[in-house]
């Protein structure tokens, strides 16, 4: 196996998801002392999705890590929409809670995009609310999508202004793809979302000098596809076969070994776009507390 060129950056999304924590635990303590309260944020988790339960678990820590107020709701799988849409009402009006996160996926007999729009806008802090998506498209001040939030901040951990840059993202999902072309519109990059319909995707990106890569097929991405010098940023996370029977692995969407030797700047999975999400969610829950208790900035 090759090693990625000496000047390639590996951007250590670790890294930058603990500084960002601990910028998030920094403005914490002084809204808590100018308000007597802590940000809030709750996680209402509907079933037992074992992978929903680790997501929801780790939010509940890194929340109170950051010095904030943490409140968890499990609620059974067999919880009626309507039993769901009373406790989004309760913590609306609840002045302790100043995030709502549902999490996703919900049991097939609910109807999520009715949750979401049941969210007051300004406790949204997963950026879904039809609200958010369209202050963020029209350019106005919005809570955002808590990942593409992240990637942005990670390309610009290596490349602080992408002012007139050509960025193309793989993918059009609405928790990803579109509102990380929004972000980056707003970065003022010129911005290609390609898509499965998209003819000759390789030459699409070899225009890249930045590509985000969120489409969930391992490794679709490969080294030649990406022009020298580019930024890759992968969102990825697939569970593959490893070399060692009965074992797996995760993998993003970009052929990293093949990529990096090209690139000038790429995250790794995992340890990239993965741990700025709850740090960007905490990030979210601060801005919407201030947002909501008429702190500016
Ligand atoms: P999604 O909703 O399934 O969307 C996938 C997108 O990829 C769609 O727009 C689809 O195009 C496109 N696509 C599928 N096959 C393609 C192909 N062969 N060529 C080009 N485009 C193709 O996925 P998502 O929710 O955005 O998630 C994408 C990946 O990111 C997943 O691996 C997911 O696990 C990961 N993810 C990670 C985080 C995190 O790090 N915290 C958060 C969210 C997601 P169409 O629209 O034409 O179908």
């Amino acid at each position: 196996m090759s090693e990625p060129h000496s000047h390639t950056r590996i951007i250590d999304g670790k890294s930058v998801a603990a500084g960002l924590r601990a910028d998030v635990a920094r403005e914490v303590v002084e809204f808590t002392s100018r308000h007597g309260i802590a940000p809030g944020l709750a996680v209402v988790l509907v079933g037992e999705d074992p992978a929903s339960q680790v997501y929801v678990r780790n939010k509940g820590r890194q929340t109170q890590e950051a010095g904030m107020a943490s409140f968890e709701y499990k609620l059974p799988a067999d919880t009626s929409e309507a039993d769901l849409l009373a406790k989004v009402a309760d913590l609306n009006a609840d002045p302790t809670v100043h995030g709502i996160l549902v999490q996703l996926p919900l049991p097939g007999h609910i109807d999520a995009r009715k949750v979401i729009e049941a969210i007051d806008p300004a406790k949204d802090v997963d950026g879904f609310h039809p609200i958010n998506v369209g202050r963020l498209s029209a350019g106005e001040r919005a809570l955002v999508p808590c990942t593409p939030a992240g990637c942005v901040i990670l390309a610009k951990s290596v490349a602080p202004d992408l002012s007139g840059i050509e960025a193309v993202i793989v993918g059009r999902s609405n928790i990803v793809g579109k509102p990380l072309a929004q972000l980056l519109l707003r970065e003022n990059c010129t911005v290609t979302i390609a898509h499965s319909r998209t003819h000759d995707l390789p030459e699409v990106v070899r225009r890249a000098d930045l590509v985000a890569a969120a489409v969930g097929r391992p490794e679709i991405v490969r080294g030649d596809w990406i022009k020298p010098g580019a930024i890759v940023i992968d969102v990825g996370i697939n569970r593959v076969p490893a070399a060692e029977a009965g074992k797996t692995r995760l993998v993003g969407d970009v052929a990293f070994e093949e990529a990096a030797r090209v690139a000038s700047a790429i995250t790794p999975v995992p340890g990239g776009v993965g741990p700025m999400t709850i740090a960007c969610l905490l990030q979210n829950t601060l801005a919407a507390a201030k947002a909501i208790h008429g702190d500016v900035g």
